[in-house]
């Protein structure tokens, strides 16, 4: 019999596949079972295309047979088995998935319940065996075949003899090592807990023989083993058990069985619902940032099941866009089965079950922020900027929703803290809540534009995500208190009376800035003495809506329109450079020049804006020195 190759190269492929994709070994079963299962639902869909046939589902179940004695595993299935070419191709070739092909052929609508599409998982077998061998006999033919491989050095395929439909694999399991116990496999209970572990929602019954002590016919006394056959699943999904059944190691495992990250759930949401609309549903929310989840590529949705059969691998229209992060399952009974994807958009259900879910998940995190600060830290850490994201998006329709769950660094606590802590401790005289925007806590602690509101002894809200104060635009007011920018025109501070300037020299210094405009002219808008300022001489301010932050955000995006704040150049008029200020004003015009070039470029600087052009400004600091 001619030996033929795998088509994908050679052992080296195969030897990192078997080592590296799965670190469990134990999964090799679930990756058997999964494959039955899914040969079942293939048969299941024939017959739901052919009005002639009937699908009777007590003929079709999975079956685990342990022989020690030769050291064989046989997995059967009464699923729809392969003929000699599908074993070929199924099965010769790495990677090649034959449930892809067959979901595309049979215009099978993507999501439907076939687990596998990888074309990796039978391989995993290679872990625990020696030499697999896979019989089958596919449905609607005579004629069976038997494939064999002992790994990779390549495979055989010839005609076999098989009574009924369906698959075996019979694993040659391996001769244990020193490091390796692999004579578990080959022990009941072992595979029992296996089963019970990985594959105990599979639908379909997976049965086993196992020993039972029983009395004897006619003794009291004497006992005897007998062998009988069990289904050892209980083919009742996590999703559908009941919360006291289920441990946290049960929710964790499904997550990680489910692929839906390779982190632990933060938490998990356990939902049914019986009324109106119907449903269960098991939510994540993960612990951390999935590496593609602020990109274009990933996509949000939760698995949709109708009655326990999936139709939709994301469903999308179940979670709004600031919950994108949750991961999980939703199944119900009130959907129906062949609804099309362009109805399912529509469906009255749909939309109950996605509001529900929404404030579910909601109260979920509100709990985890009252109960849980540390670990709420974390999450919001990891997905904090996406709600503010949906603050923002949508005209701030979801601004009630999210803004409790917001955090902000604070000035006086050193620390997040939300809104209402904020608002909560607010003095009687503050008027509104402040916040300083900048690229990090330290330069934010830096700005002199936070000099006056700090000495008044009011908290601060560090904004250091550029989506910040976009998203508190949308807010407005939180409690009826308005938000401020410590760089805004106004801040609402009343200045003592002794600090202020008469108006004699208030004339005077109008003159002088008058003159600094006219030098700066196309680049600030105003020149004024500083309310704001106490040590620092110089700063900028803003007067219109549009922050200096918010300008540096929106000119860092693609296709910008270059949009300018209006800023104010303000002068610390009690500081002693002022005084050289005026003095230059009254005997030197071209030093006065000088001196309000360089006032403003710091003034660029310390917001950490681009200051124009880096060598005039240098040189100009050297002519100061001369
Ligand atoms: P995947 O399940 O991801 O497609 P596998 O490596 O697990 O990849 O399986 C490869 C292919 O072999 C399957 O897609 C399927 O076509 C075929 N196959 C494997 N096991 C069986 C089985 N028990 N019955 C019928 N076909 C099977
Ligand atoms: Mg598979």
């Amino acid at each position: 019999m001619e030996k033929k190759q795998f088509k994908t190269e050679s052992k080296r492929i195969l030897d990192m596949m078997v080592n590296s994709i799965y670190t469990h070994r134990d999964i090799f079963l679930r990756e058997l079972i999964s494959n039955a299962s899914d040969a079942i639902d293939k048969i299941y869909y024939k017959t739901l295309a052919d009005d002639s046939l009937n699908f009777d589902k007590a003929n079709y179940f999975i079956k685990i047979a342990i022989d020690k004695d030769n050291r064989t595993v046989i997995i059967s299935d009464t699923g729809i088995g392969m003929t000699e070419e599908e074993l070929s191709d199924n099965l010769g070739v790495i990677a090649k998935s034959g449930s892809l092909a067959f979901k595309k052929e049979n215009e099978i609508k993507d999501g439907y319940d076939i687990i596998g599409q990888f074309g990796v998982g039978f391989y995993s077998a290679f872990m625990v065996a020696d030499t697999i061998t896979v019989n089958s006999k596919v449905f609607g033919s005579d004629e069976a075949y038997k494939w064999e491989s002992n790994g990779a050095e390549g495979y055989t395929i010839e005609a076999s003899e098989k009574n009924s439909v369906g698959t075996d694999i019979i694993l040659k399991i391996k001769e244990n090592t020193e490091d390796n116990n692999f004579d578990e496999y080959l022990e009941e209970n072992g595979l029992k807990s296996i089963i019970k572990k990985y594959s105990d929602f599979i639908r379909y019954p997976i049965k086993m023989d196992v020993s039972e002590s029983n009395l004897k016919e006619g003794s009291e006394t004497d006992y005897e083993d007998t062998i009988v056959e069990k289904t050892v699943n209980s083919m009742v999904p996590i999703w559908r058990k009941n919360k006291s059944e289920l441990t946290d190691e049960d929710y964790n495992n499904f997550y990680s069985e489910k692929h839906y990250g390779f982190d632990k759930p933060a938490r998990h949401i356990h939902i049914s619902v019986d009324g109106a609309i119907s449903y269960n549903s098991i939510l994540y929310i993960p612990e951390k940032t999935p590496y593609d989840f602020y990109t274009k590529e990933y996509e949000k949705g939760l698995e949709l099941y109708s009655s326990g059969v999936l139709i939709m691998n994301k469903c999308s229209d179940l979670l709004p866009d600031y919950f994108s992060f949750v991961k999980g399952i939703v199944d119900s009974e009130d959907l129906s089965l062949n609804i099309s994807r362009e109805v399912l958009q529509h469906d009255r259900q749909l939309k109950l079950i996605a509001k529900n879910i929404k404030t579910k998940i909601k109260n979920e995190l509100d709990s985890l922020l009252k109960n849980e600060r540390d670990k709420y830290e974390e999450f919001y850490k990891a997905f904090g900027r996406q709600l503010k994201y949906g603050i923002y998006t949508d005209y701030g329709v979801n601004k009630d929703t999210l803004q409790d769950l917001l955090l902000f660094y604070s000035s006086k606590e050193k620390k997040n803290v939300t809104l209402d802590e904020y608002v909560s401790r607010m003095p009687e005289e503050q008027k509104y809540i402040y916040y300083a925007a900048g690229d990090s806590n330290e330069r934010i602690e830096k700005l002199p534009q936070i000099e006056m509101v700090s000495d008044k002894g009011f908290e601060i809200l560090y904004f250091t995500d550029e989506v910040d104060e976009f998203a508190i635009r949308m807010i407005m007011k939180y409690k009826e208190k308005e938000f401020k920018s410590v760089s805004s025109g106004d801040l609402g501070i009343e200045v003592d009376e002794k600090e202020k300037p008469s108006s004699d020299e208030d004339k005077d210094n109008k003159e002088l800035f008058e003159y600094m405009k006219t030098v700066l002219s196309g680049k600030v808008k105003d020149v004024r003495a500083s309310k704001r300022l106490k040590n620092y001489p110089v700063c900028l301010s803003n007067d219109g809506d549009l922050t200096i932050e918010m300008e540096k955000t929106l000119n860092s995006m693609p296709n910008n329109e270059n949009v300018k704040a209006d800023k104010v150049l303000e002068i610390n008029i009690t500081h002693d450079m002022f005084k050289t200020l005026k003095n230059s004003f009254e005997v030197d015009k071209d030093k006065l020049d000088l001196y309000t070039n360089i006032l403003y470029n710091q003034a660029l600087l310390i917001e950490g804006l681009p200051i124009n052009d880096p060598v005039e400004f240098t040189n100009n600091i050297c002519k100061v020195m001369i």
